[in-house]
């Protein structure tokens, strides 16, 4: 589905990618790990558009290869910006809107889908997540790991061929974060593509098909969650999994 190649990003002096290669197969879950600072956050914003890389190619299936070295049409960035879609840390739900009228904005006003059938869409979704009864409520009227369901479902009624997870329970107090990794391990048994960057290293080793293990701004090692948490290669992954574990 995806093919990402040298991809390098610097902030000012600060060297943050230095060459990221990896790919991301349909109905395939990939979760990246590493410390704090070491480009897992601006490898996903590279993906979705966020942020664009200084050098490397990205590929999305049956679409161009977009190079960075060279400016982006705005076409196709646009094109790439909507293959996916971003589940942040903090859901980033419109405060003074309904649970419902947030899921419905991006597939109402960008995507230009006629409101009767987002509506009932997201009220599909809404019952899937087990939110139904909300939908008429305020973003601060719900619990944490409530709105971060909400914010789920919000990047799902995008339809995207990719959902984009970056470390979604770690705003959570720890009660909360049981319930909302639920609902992804779901989605990733029904399929979905997914990459997910997380300090969950128990829902990593349940829900991944691939672990990339970064640091900085180099992915160090990967594999399958069997081998890189039972048996790292690298000394550095080693210290991370032993720190953390
Ligand atoms: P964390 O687990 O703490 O979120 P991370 O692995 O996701 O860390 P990034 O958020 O990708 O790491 O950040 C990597 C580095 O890039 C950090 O040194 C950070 O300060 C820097 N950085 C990220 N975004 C920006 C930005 N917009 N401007 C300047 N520096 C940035």
């Amino acid at each position: 589905l995806l093919s990402a190649r040298g991809i390098r990003k610097s902030f000012g002096d600060n060297v943050v990618l230095q060459g990221i290669d990896f790919g991301v197969r349909r109905g395939e879950v990939v979760t990246l790990i590493g410390p704090s600072g070491s480009g897992k956050t601006t490898v996903l914003r590279s993906l979705n558009g966020l942020e664009t890389p200084d050098a490397g190619t990205l590929e999305f299936d049956g679409g161009p290869a977009i190079d960075f070295a060279r400016p982006v049409p705005p076409k196709q960035r646009l094109a790439m910006r909507d293959r996916s879609a971003m589940v942040f840390q903090q859901h980033n739900l419109f405060p003074h809107r309904t649970v419902l009228e947030n899921v419905i904005e991006g597939p109402v006003r960008v995507q230009r889908v006629p409101k009767a059938r987002a509506v009932a869409e997201a009220e599909a979704l809404l019952e899937r997540v087990g939110l139904a009864e909300k939908r008429d409520a305020y973003p601060h009227e719900l619990s944490g790991g409530q709105q971060q369901r909400v914010g789920i479902v919000r990047a799902l009624a995008l339809k995207p061929d990719l959902l984009l997870f970056d470390e979604p329970t770690s705003a959570l107090d720890p009660e909360l974060v049981g319930e909302v990794l639920h609902v992804i391990k779901e989605l990733a048994d029904e399929g979905w593509t997914m990459v997910v960057v997380t300090h969950e290293l128990s829902f990593a080793r349940q829900a991944a098909d691939e672990v990339l293990f970064m640091d900085g701004g180099v992915i160090v090692e990967r594999g399958a969650p069997a081998d890189i948490f039972t048996n790292p290669r690298e000394e550095r992954t080693r210290r991370f999994l032993d720190r953390i574990l």
